[in-house]
């Protein structure tokens, strides 16, 4: 690695922030700054079902509570449908997508039927219903408006890109196996585009070389990667970093309030005290204890 990294957190402001948030953001803040790279900030707002703009001002204000700065100008999702909208026009032109009319319930009985289990990080993976259907049932579904999301066609992806391969910091080369992912959302019924599609588009306007995050997202990688190369866009190299566990070894999530930052705030901890109990918890393997 050289000079030239260029890092980035990317929160989603769906809940106050969490000592598991602080984690992404030093994991990313500090590989910039051991290669005198660059670290932004993006903010990951497209689901605005989940939003409350309470979340994105306390985000701001714990971030610099927290003395935590980014470079360079901060990227809002919510600002940038117009080029989500181009990418999937394009999407559509190479024959990748299809318009799925199918339910969550419809979906979720269908899998059962076939007999497979959800999948362990991506829940039920679709079984390609609507991929099936003759043309003239689509044309006649989205004249009469038949609520409809976009899915990617994986198979045929695949068929461009085959099985791309990259490096993570943490486990070496990887190689994609996009097909185990199903044939995933890129634009929902009730909203212009998905989290896979906008982080991927996201990452390369924003020039990241390193993208640093969960483990959690380890298996969406494998996704972003196809899309990168049916994309044509530059393939960063990732890092997926350990998550934090209670002492039970459960995963902490944002429901768990006792972790937010602003709890933590309202308890009488300074930003040295919470830096150093995420310290401490890394050296017990990921063990938060506060
Ligand atoms: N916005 C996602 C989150 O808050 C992170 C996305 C990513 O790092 O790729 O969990």
């Amino acid at each position: 690695m050289t000079r030239g990294v260029v890092t980035r957190f990317a929160p989603s402001p769906s809940g106050p922030l969490h000592v598991g948030h602080l984690l992404a953001a030093l994991q990313a803040r500090r590989l910039a700054d051991a290669h005198g790279g660059t670290c932004l900030l993006r903010v990951e707002d497209i689901d605005q079902r989940a939003q409350h703009p309470e979340y994105l001002e306390l985000m701001y204000d714990d971030l610099r509570w927290l003395d935590l700065h980014f470079d360079g100008e901060v990227m809002v999702q919510t600002d940038r449908f117009e080029v989500y909208r181009g990418v999937l026009n394009s999407l559509r032109a190479m024959g990748l997508l299809y318009p799925c009319f199918c339910t969550r319930s419809e979906i979720k009985s269908q899998v059962a039927e076939m007999g497979r289990a959800p999948h362990a990080t991506l829940g039920y993976l679709y079984p390609g219903t609507c991929r099936k259907l003759p043309p003239d049932v689509v044309a006649e579904k989205l004249a009469a408006g038949v609520p409809h999301s976009w899915r990617l066609d994986m198979k045929r992806a695949q068929d461009l890109v085959g099985c791309p391969l990259w490096h993570d910091l943490r486990r070496g080369t990887q190689r994609s196996v996009p097909t185990e992912f199903g044939d995933v959302i890129l634009a929902r019924k009730d909203f212009p585009a998905s989290y896979h599609l906008c982080v991927v588009v996201d990452d390369a306007a924003q020039g990241v070389t390193h993208v640093t995050r969960g483990a959690d997202l380890f298996d969406a990688t494998h996704i972003h990667r196809v899309l990168q190369g049916v994309l044509g866009l530059p393939v960063p190299d990732y890092c997926h970093h350990a998550l934090l566990r209670d002492n039970a070894g459960k995963r902490l999530a944002k429901r768990d309030g006792a972790r937010s930052i602003a709890s933590l705030r309202k308890s009488g901890f300074t930003p040295a005290q919470v830096r150093d109990s995420l310290q401490q918890a890394l050296t017990r393997g990921g063990i938060w204890q506060v």
